[in-house]
């Protein structure tokens, strides 16, 4: 193997270390509630979309999705108005008139 042959392979183990157990937080994720069940996420069905943190019931829901993201549109559908949400409150947050304006 060159050393360039290398670089994918360690490229996607770094991935795969970063989205392991223990990295991601729930107090974190993006939602509350699994996008199927309507249950309470769990700490152990933590994955990433889109850069955010989101989470399911149960690690099957979550390795599912993970595998299978582009086969999931209502999953997605769920994780992108949250997404669009937090967009909207950025949005207005910093587009609040001080006080002092008036
Ligand atoms: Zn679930």
């Amino acid at each position: 193997m060159t050393p360039r042959a290398l670089f994918l392979p360690l490229a996607l183990l770094a991935l795969a270390a970063c989205s392991g157990p223990g990295y991601h937080r729930i107090d974190e994720a993006l939602n509350d509630e699994c996008p199927r069940s309507g249950k309470r996420i769990s700490a152990d069905a933590l994955t990433i979309y889109r850069g955010r943190i989101v989470g399911f019931c149960k690690p099957e829901c979550r390795d599912d999705f993970a595998a299978h993201v582009g086969e999931r549109p209502e999953d997605r559908a769920f994780f992108d108005r949250l997404i669009a949400a937090t967009y909207v409150e950025a949005y207005s947050e910093a587009h609040v008139e001080p006080a002092t304006a008036r």
